[in-house]
């Protein structure tokens, strides 16, 4: 019989602890296997987490921004030196290819790289003499105690979204991050702490909704970001705000393409293979629907078909070559994608390309699905209304520009949506009209770097302050307003010799 698995550390205070009690199992996705357990944590580890992060604040706080900075310059040369190591752990909980995972932790990096940039991000206004002798000055501070809350689908980039923003701008962070992907976000820790990272400036808990709740409703806590599915990130935002915090919520999503008759061919199915079925679908700006306009699914839909039937699935778990695309994250996952399959089979939508029954000899275990395209959808199924998260691609199809964004404008998320066309004026028209906060013209999945915030409208955003760029910086600090005057002292009149 094999040994169990200790369960991962949480990191509070500067210290890995043991954790007791009840686990999950983490599974490597590629072959079906547990390799690791994730505690499930409770108050007591809140507690003792908020108390290490609020202990650490005033001093990291009072650190000059040029020095937090540093931390992050060793740090990204620390992630950069790992970057391998990295990739891999991703590639191992979550079933990224490799490339794949390079791709995403190099999109973190990008973030690192961002908070290097503080000393001037945290710049206020000053005006002189907003009054006879009276100057006036903004002044960026920090919050506090500060929680980022994470999805299984991006282990590395989504926490390194948050938490170098957070901690540069002064604050103190506990990550909570996804219980199916716990190896990663320890992995990232180690390096911070290696870095320098001051005990409990950055402290890690693990667990599911006990541990969200305990941290959603902590007196201490400031502010929280999320990154997850809709229904979860529209409770953290209501209970966050019920409980005074400052909440930016990110949620799930279902991103159109519309295809326009004279777009390339061959640029156009490059993209929309990569958008709907780059990382197994599951990303929350993935290209899941395609609208074809008019002629275009005749110019198009062959050689898309064509595309998908030649993604090669397999496992990524292992240093050979690698296959086109991995696995999905759980056997409950991929179950639940196959339902949502056969209910738009039922509704009368066709399954064009089937991936359904892809099987990888050497990993009969594992959570595959191949690259599926299902034609006919219409706006009454469930197919075309539920976020899939896998490897399907809907298509359907409108007879112009003005039904295209009349249909995409229907759906209740609004993250990603992108155009292909030679036109510019339905380039212009589309990305002014279309009801998303991110928009591609010829970019099949348009995802903001670290500079740019990551945009989010309706369903797929709950908050003000979005995550990344300038927004962010915002998001993590409070404005203060300082207005001074100086009266003549004692000291005489020091200008006249
Ligand atoms: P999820 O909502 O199930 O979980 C996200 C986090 O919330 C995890 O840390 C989890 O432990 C916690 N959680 C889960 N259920 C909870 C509950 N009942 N109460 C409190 N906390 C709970 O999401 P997921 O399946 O890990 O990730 C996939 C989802 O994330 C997709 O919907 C995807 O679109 C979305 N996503 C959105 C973005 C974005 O920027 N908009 C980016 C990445 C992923």
């Amino acid at each position: 019989m094999s040994q169990p698995l200790s369960p991962c550390p949480h990191y509070i205070g500067g210290e890995w602890l043991t954790a007791t009690g009840a686990t999950t199992p983490v599974y490597n996705p590629s072959t079906g296997d547990v390799i690791a357990e994730c505690p499930a944590a409770g108050q007591t580890e809140v507690d003792a987490a908020v108390a290490a992060a609020q202990a650490a604040f005033p001093a990291w706080r009072d650190t000059p921004p040029v020095e937090r900075a540093r931390v992050f310059f060793r740090y990204r040369q620390l992630v950069e030196q790992n970057f391998d190591l990295i990739c891999r752990t991703v590639s191992r909980e979550h079933g990224k290819t490799h490339a794949e995972a390079r791709g995403s932790v190099f999109r973190g990096l990008e973030n690192i790289e961002y908070a290097c940039g503080i000393p001037t991000l945290l710049f206020g206004d000053s005006l002189k003499n907003i009054a006879r002798g009276v100057d006036c000055e903004t002044v960026n501070l920090p919050l506090g105690v500060c929680v980022g809350i994470t999805p299984f689908n991006f282990p590395a980039m989504v926490p390194l979204w948050m938490f170098p923003t957070a901690l540069a701008c002064g604050n103190t962070f506990i990550l909570k991050p996804s219980e199916k992907v716990p190896l990663t976000a320890i992995l990232l820790g180690q390096l911070l702490e290696q870095a320098g990272c001051p005990k409990g400036v950055f402290n890690i808990v693990h667990g599911g909704r006990p541990v969200v709740d305990g941290l959603l409703k902590h007196p201490l806590v400031k502010a929280i970001s999320f990154v997850g599915s809709t229904p979860i990130a529209k409770y953290i935002y209501d209970t966050g705000t019920q409980h005074g915090k400052r909440v930016q919520a990110n949620g799930g999503a279902k991103n159109y393409i519309v295809v326009m008759p004279d777009a390339d061919v061959a640029k156009t199915v490059e993209n929309l293979t990569t958008a709907a079925f780059g990382c197994a679908g599951e990303r929350c700006m993935a290209g899941s629907t395609a609208i074809a306009v008019g002629a275009a699914a005749d110019r198009v839909l062959p050689d898309l078909v064509a595309a998908a039937r030649a993604i090669k699935v397999g496992r990524t778990d292992t240093p050979a070559a690698q296959p086109d695309m991995g696995p999905v994250i759980s056997a409950a996952h991929r179950d639940r994608v196959l339902g949502l399959l056969a209910s738009g089979e039922t509704e009368g939508a066709k399954i064009i390309a089937d991936g359904r029954g892809v099987k990888i000899p050497d990993a009969p275990r594992g959570f595959y699905l191949g690259a599926t395209i299902v034609d006919g959808v219409q706006n009454n199924m469930t197919l075309a209304r539920e976020e899939v998260f896998g490897p399907v691609l809907n298509v359907m199809r409108m007879d112009d520009l003005d039904a295209a964004i009349e249909q995409a404008n229907k759906s209740a998320f609004g993250n990603g949506a992108a155009i292909f066309t030679a036109n510019g004026r339905a380039a212009r028209e589309f990305s002014l009209r279309v009801k998303a906060g991110m928009v591609g013209v010829n970019v099949g999945v348009p995802a903001t770097m670290a500079m740019f915030p990551f945009s989010g409208w309706d369903d797929s955003f709950f908050g003000d302050l979005h995550i990344q760029g300038k927004e962010s910086v915002q998001f993590y600090t409070q404005q203060k307003v300082i207005s001074s005057r100086w009266f003549g002292g004692d000291v005489g009149d020091v200008w006249k010799k």
